[in-house]
Parts: C-alpha cells; structure tokens; sequence
C-alpha cells in the first residue's frame, strides 16, 4: 500500500527502477508505505516553520513524508551512492527543500547546513543507531541544536532509552537520554512494514531536550554509570570501587549497598559531580 502524500511513483518502482536491492551491511531495512512514514514525521510535531535532518533516506520513504508534512529545509544524510538519483528526483519535485549530504553520519557536519529550530527525524540504519543517538545527547553545547528527535530504533533498544530505575532495560543509555531529555515510546512498527522484514519489532522513540538539565560534566556521568552497570549485580560500594568507592558513595550521600539499577537519574548526576569534586580536591 502507498499513500496519496505526493504525486512522485511509488517506492516499489523506485527501488526497482534505481536497483536498490537493500543491502544487509548498511542496515537497509525500507519503508514503503508512505501513510506509515507520514504518521511517524507526524510524531515530530509541527514540521512547518523547522529544518530538519535526516539520517539514512535510502529510497526517500521518510524522506518525502517530511517535506509533504511541511518541513521549512530538509538535510538528508546518506551513505550508499546508489540512492542518490532517486533522492535528486525528490529533490526535483520540492526545489530548494530538500539537501542530501553523501556520507557517514557519524562523520558528516551538517551544523552549518541548518538553521534553528531543528529536528531531528529518521528510520536509523540499526548498526550505527546508538553511536548517533549517543552523539546527538551528549555535546557539550546544551540546549543541543535542535529541539526534537523522532527516532526508529529496535524495539529492545527503545526501551533501553526510556526504561524507569529498578526495570531490567535501565542502563547507561537510559541514564545519559533522560538525564538531558524528556524521551517516550510514540509507537511500535511490526517487522512486517519494512522490506525486506527484520528479525525484531521496532518502535518510534521522541526525545525533546531538557531546556536545564541537572548541572553535571557529561564525561565524568559516563565514567561513573559505565563503572555502575559494568558489575550491575554488585553493590555500588564494589562496582565504583576504581572510582573511589566508599569516598565516592559518602560525598553524593547514598548508600553503597544500593546496587545501579535502583538509582534514580539524580543520584548518578550526585555521583558525577561527586567525582568532580575527588578529583579536584
Ligand atoms: N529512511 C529509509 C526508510 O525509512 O525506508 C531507509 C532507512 S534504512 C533503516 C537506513 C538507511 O541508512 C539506509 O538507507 C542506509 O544506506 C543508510 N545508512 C547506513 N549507515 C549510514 C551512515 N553511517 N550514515 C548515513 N546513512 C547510513
């Protein structure tokens, strides 16, 4: 099924006119149904009056959500070369909208490319997904440069990002997300609307930056969660020993008997600026 969201061909004939057989190194799971790409550049919130970026347009299912859905100016990075006349084509039917940077996103900048405010939106390549979101949360420069992300991730990883303390999927990545953002579930996609279908479900997450995040150094956060759930089934007094352990646990007053998954965000911001103030002193 395609969507009446643009007079451009269907996604099928597209793929099959370009030869874009979908290759499993690059994470190309595609979208075809326009209706469905339409509903999640929906999730973002209004397009009009924003640039957007998008990672990964491949053959411009999303792609063309986004500019049908309003979008100001819309950056498109893509790494597989064979995509590129498809997305000229689209580029073609929405003159001056739509740029397409050919290249890695983990590498590209395209901060100059795009003008406030921003969001992000994408059906993200499952290999590189978490290097990116990681990427985008933790910059120095906060509020970020944009103000929503609407991001496809894993189903499993979806619920990493948004899990509450004492859940099994709480983690480093829940810490660092909620930490600089306010980061809910939209909806799940079923294998069965990607082409060709991948072995797990997915789900929309939508993240929207905290205008002020607990004062903490980004790094030393990372350093104390990444010593906190690398022994997750011990005490905190254990697993924080290298960082200083009993020292460490009394300056952001909780108790080394707690283990990491029970502790609220706050507390592992505590434990940052905690070991700030060790290290200084
Ligand atoms: N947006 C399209 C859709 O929803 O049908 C395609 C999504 S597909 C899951 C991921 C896309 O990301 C592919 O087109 C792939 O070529 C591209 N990609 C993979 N790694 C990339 C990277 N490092 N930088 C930019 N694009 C990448």
């Amino acid at each position: 099924m395609s969507g009446q969201i643009d007079d451009l061909p269907p996604l099928r004939e597209v793929i099959s006119r370009h030869g874009l057989a979908a290759k499993k190194s690059l994470g190309q799971n595609f979208l075809l149904d326009l209706n469905l790409t339409s509903r999640i550049a929906r999730q973002a919130g209004p397009l009009e009056g924003h640039d957007v970026v998008e990672v990964g347009p491949g053959p411009g299912g999303l792609t063309r959500a986004i500019l049908a859905n309003g979008a100001r100016k819309l950056v498109a990075i893509e790494r597989d070369p064979r995509c590129m006349e498809a997305l000229a084509e689209i580029a073609a039917h929405y003159p001056g909208r739509l740029e397409v940077v050919e290249g890695d996103a983990l590498e590209a900048d395209y901060s100059d490319m795009v003008k406030a405010p921003v969001r992000i939106i994408s059906n993200l390549p499952y290999n590189v997904a978490t290097p990116l979101l990681t990427g985008w949360l933790a910059g120095a420069q906060w509020p970020p440069f944009y103000v929503s992300m609407t991001l496809m991730f894993q189903k499993e990883v979806a619920e990493r990002i948004c899990a509450a303390s004492g859940s099994k999927a709480y983690g480093r990545l829940s810490i660092l997300a909620q930490w600089r953002c306010e980061a809910h579930i939209a909806f799940d996609v079923s294998p069965k609307a990607f082409t060709p279908p991948p072995k797990v479900t997915s789900s929309i997450v939508v993240l929207e930056p905290r205008p002020e995040p607990l004062p903490c150094d980004v790094r030393k956060l990372e350093a104390v969660t990444r010593a906190a759930f690398g022994q997750r089934r011990k005490m905190l007094r254990a697993a924080l020993k290298p960082l200083g352990g009993t020292e460490l646990l009394d300056k952001a007053g909780i108790d080394g008997e707690r283990r990491a998954e029970n502790l609220e965000v706050a507390e592992f911001v505590a434990l940052a600026n905690a070991l700030g103030e060790i290290r200084k002193g």
